[in-house]
């Protein structure tokens, strides 16, 4: 009685020539299936690194880079994160890439310094610290969109205020502060936010609102969820592009929504937020669950 070992580390015993012949197929056949699984496992992604966030968290995240690329919120820049469903001291936040282009594979889990759990070679954003300071100063963030929203940047620069033009923009009626990164960064940053400190300070400015300027930059809007927040930063460029209209017409004066039409529009539009969700997802081709 040998004993040969097989390469999965399984012990086949072999008592004769003939079972020693077998022992060496198995061997051979143990190879070749193992080969075949190393193959396969190149051609497929990777299980998703967060894996032990919800799933459907994950997919709600894949779904809003695609949403915002179609929207024309995200270009080739800019990102969307969630906080871990499980670890409020966790969010999510898709490696260093174009947004369109993000599959669950790509989804990476952040501690609250903006350091990642578990890389694997994977590059992350500049501006992760963009979320990790904001999940840090305010618990009730649940979802989190940086973007060079085209529409938004001049309000940021011309000293004109981001107001609620229409119903659906009402949200922005609580005020909409600028951030002025100069103001914590000196006159010669390259405009990221590229360290905690900067983030911090950019969540100080933020505060509890839903969405803050960056000046010569772009936005920051914030969530209670992944939906909230797309919706946001989604009308946000909206509500920008129609005041720009509206301020081009040159009337007399721009009649902008009140802070009680605002806040009562702002309730009514939060429990509407799945309708457009649904539209903006079959637009951007994301695959029903
Ligand atoms: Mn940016």
């Amino acid at each position: 009685m040998s004993s040969v070992p097989g390469s999965t580390g399984l012990t086949i015993a072999t008592s004769s020539m003939q079972d020693l012949r077998f022992g060496r197929q198995s061997m051979l056949r143990n190879l070749v299936t193992e080969l075949i699984g190393v193959v396969l496992a190149m051609g497929h992604p990777a299980a998703p690194s967060a894996s032990s966030a919800d799933g459907e968290l994950i997919e709600d995240l894949v779904a809003a880079n695609r949403i915002l690329a179609d929207q024309g919120v995200l270009d080739g820049f800019g990102h969307v994160s969630a906080r871990h469903d499980k670890d409020p001291s966790r969010f999510l936040l898709a490696r260093s890439m174009a947004p369109a282009l993000v599959t669950t594979a790509d989804i990476m889990e952040f501690d609250l310094d903006g350091n990642p759990i578990d890389a694997r070679g994977r590059t992350a954003y500049l501006e992760r610290f963009i979320h990790s300071e904001i999940y840090k100063a305010n618990p009730e963030v649940r979802a989190i969109v940086h973007s060079h929203s085209p529409a938004v940047i001049p309000f940021g620069v011309a000293g004109v205020p981001l107001q609620p033009i229409f119903h659906l923009g009402g949200f922005l009626g609580a005020g909409v502060p600028l951030f002025e990164i100069r103001t914590a960064g000196g006159p010669a940053t390259d405009m990221l936010i590229r360290n905690p400190e900067l983030g911090g300070a950019l969540a100080m400015t933020l505060g509890s609102a839903p969405v803050a300027l960056m000046r010569g930059h772009g936005d920051v809007v914030v969530g209670r969820s992944i939906r909230e927040a797309v919706f946001r930063a989604i009308y946000t460029e909206v509500n920008a592009r129609l005041t720009s209209e509206a301020l081009r017409l040159g009337g007399e004066k721009v009649v902008f929504l009140n802070e009680e039409e605002a806040k009562a529009a702002a309730e009514t539009n939060s429990a509407q937020i799945g309708r457009p969700w649904e539209l903006w997802k079959t637009k951007a081709r994301v695959q029903p669950r």
